[in-house]
């Protein structure tokens, strides 16, 4: 699997990425958080407070996972500026994201892991899993 944060390969079993140190999986004292209201209610905190308005969050109820994907806005956005620059701007925004999460993390007591990530067109799709400090 690829780093999600440096995109560099990492072995499937790594807890850290060994080149930026990007946290790939949970702390074995974290509890998974999958009951649906609570996940739901957390997408709710995550939108007042958190989330940065180019991106929108759902619960993927099946797996028990949240799913980030660009507003519509913010494709129309991407889709208007050079193919040059397309990737730099979809990268700082998955940054933004990702801060976010980590801002989220220390106020609230969860842990998002990344479950998978993929591209589309250029349009990124992000899946986390949620953990609570045990
Ligand atoms: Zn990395």
């Amino acid at each position: 699997m690829s780093c999600p944060q440096c995109g560099r390969e990492v072995p499937g079993d790594a807890r850290f990425c060994p080149y930026c140190g990007y946290r790939l999986s949970a702390p074995s004292e974290c509890m998974p958080l999958e009951g649906i209201e609570e996940l739901e209610s957390l997408v709710s905190t995550l939108k007042e407070r958190y989330l940065p308005k180019e991106w929108k969050c759902v619960v993927d109820k099946k797996k028990k996972r949240l799913c980030f994907r660009l507003t519509f806005k913010t494709l129309l956005m991407l889709g208007l500026i050079s193919r040059v620059s397309r990737p730099v701007a979809t990268s700082m925004l998955i940054t933004a994201l990702e801060q976010a999460l980590r801002h989220a993390e220390e106020d609230i007591g969860v842990r998002f892991v990344l479950d998978k990530a993929y591209s589309f067109l250029g349009h990124p799709t992000l899946y986390y899993r949620v953990f609570t400090r045990g």
